[in-house]
């Protein structure tokens, strides 16, 4: 008996026990397309040589030192090294070990800088339904996703939720997609009103939708709106990119393609590439600017803050997209995978939408194409496309829909950066095969 505390406590689960390039391998010898890096994580794929020389030359040199005492090479490096390359109007990094604590860090520092304003009465975060911000209590109050919020509602924050920009199921027969945008982008300025403007601290989303829909991009111009109403009433933008940011959608930063910068940005996963656990925050100029001519602190801080292994690996695995110019092969090789998608499953007729951007796309699944009707979640469908594709080889993300139709099943492929194009379709082979055995098994 494992005497880990697994989220399914009945299941039992393979070992992996080890890794090259886009396969894991188990503790049996099967080897596993990982098409989703885990929870798109994994950018550079499984034991990266210079990436592990970079960890071994870090961990020969010093494992940890506290941040109270000193800061090291290691974390300035890469805070330089991304602040260089960060959305207009960033200035400072905060780093921690998770894509949770990069949430929790941006609604502290947002409730901050108001209290360092003198704009205490600002309270109030506003977020969106069917989102996912992390595990956390703090995360879970912007998180939409009920079902993770359900054991612990009373101990939450209040939280506020708006419409995601979910185009599939939200958008109206007589609107066009900017015409859609706008409507559910106004959601926020209602809120903000019905709220009151002077209680607001921050609006919070997913640049692109990730594990809650399955790599949902916001119809054209929706960010450009919100990023106008935040100014107007002056509430900070948080966005999250843990999971679309990084390089996932063919851009370092997702917003970058919308157009516009938060005052915080959350980023993690594709970071370190799974190399190390770490996280962080994206400050902008604004927000530390207003704690500098205040109290000039703070008040937050782990005992692993800009740890330097994590560090130094995170840095290391940035280096190495850019020296290899990955982020072209994730827009080439993300662009085949969208056609093979299409080819594979534009025509099932199971198969209601298919989305996505770069290495981040998502296939819904429904009982119905003409009404989009989800199946019955008591099938759970994807726990079994995740099996039958394990069983082929290959490990995607799925996730379940919902019995009140405001979501189908769905599968999140988000492969590797390093993948080639024979192994784009292979991994649309086997999930198609996947994905009509479980049909079968299903009826
Ligand atoms: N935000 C988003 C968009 C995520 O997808 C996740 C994790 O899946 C998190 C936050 C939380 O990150 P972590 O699991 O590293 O705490």
């Amino acid at each position: 008996m494992s005497h880990i505390l697994h989220r399914m406590l009945s299941k039992t689960y393979p070992t992996a026990a080890g890794g090259e390039g886009m396969v894991l391998r188990d503790r049996d010898g099967r080897e596993h397309i990982d098409a989703s890096g885990g929870a798109a994580v994994s950018c550079l794929g499984h034991g990266h040589p210079d990436v592990l020389a970079a960890m071994h030359a870090q961990i020969d040199k010093l494992a940890y030192a506290h941040t109270s005492f000193f800061t090291t090479d290691a974390a300035e490096e890469l805070a330089d090294h991304l602040i260089a390359r960060a959305p207009a109007g960033m200035e400072s990094v905060y780093f921690c070990s998770s894509g949770s604590e990069a949430i929790e860090a941006c609604l502290k520092l947002a409730r901050h800088y108001f209290v360092e304003k003198g704009e205490t009465r600002r309270v109030n975060f506003i977020s969106r339904r069917q989102s996912y911000h992390g595990i956390t209590l703090g995360a879970l109050s912007v998180g939409g996703r009920m079902k993770d919020r359900a054991p612990f509602e009373q101990m939450l924050m209040q939280g506020h939720h708006i419409s995601p920009c979910y185009e599939y199921r939200g958008r109206r027969a007589d609107e066009t997609s900017e015409e859609y945008a706008l409507r559910v982008a106004d959601e926020l300025e209602a809120k903000i009103l019905e709220l009151g403007p002077e209680t607001v601290c921050a609006f919070v989303a997913e640049t692109v939708v990730g594990a809650t829909l399955g790599a949902v991009p916001a119809a054209p111009g929706y960010f450009k709106r919100i990023r106008e109403i935040c100014d107007r009433h002056g509430v900070l933008l948080i966005l999250d990119e843990v999971m679309s940011g990084m390089g996932r959608t063919g851009t370092l930063h997702a917003c970058e393609q919308e157009g516009i910068a938060p005052d915080l940005m959350a980023i993690a996963k594709g970071l370190g590439g799974g190399y190390a656990p770490i996280g962080a925050m994206l400050a902008s100029k604004r927000v530390v600017e207003a704690v500098r001519q205040g109290s000039g602190v703070f008040p937050h801080s782990q005992t692993y803050v800009g740890h330097p292994l994590a560090c130094a690996t995170a840095l290391a695995v940035q280096q190495v997209i850019e020296r290899d110019d990955l982020l072209a092969n994730v827009r080439r090789q993300g662009a085949r995978l969208e056609q093979r998608l299409r080819e594979r499953f534009g025509n099932h007729h199971h198969v209601g939408d298919i989305r996505g951007r770069g290495h981040f796309w998502g296939v819904e699944i429904v009982a119905d194409r003409s009404t989009k009707m989800p199946f019955d979640p008591a099938l759970k469908l994807n726990a079994r496309i995740k099996q039958a594709a394990q069983e082929r080889g290959l490990l995607i993300y799925p996730m379940g829909g919902t019995a009140d139709g405001t979501a189908g099943d769905h599968v999140l492929l988000a492969p590797p950066f390093i993948i080639d194009a024979a192994t784009v379709d292979t991994i649309v082979e086997r999930l198609g095969d996947a994905l009509d055995a479980s049909l079968a098994s299903a009826r």
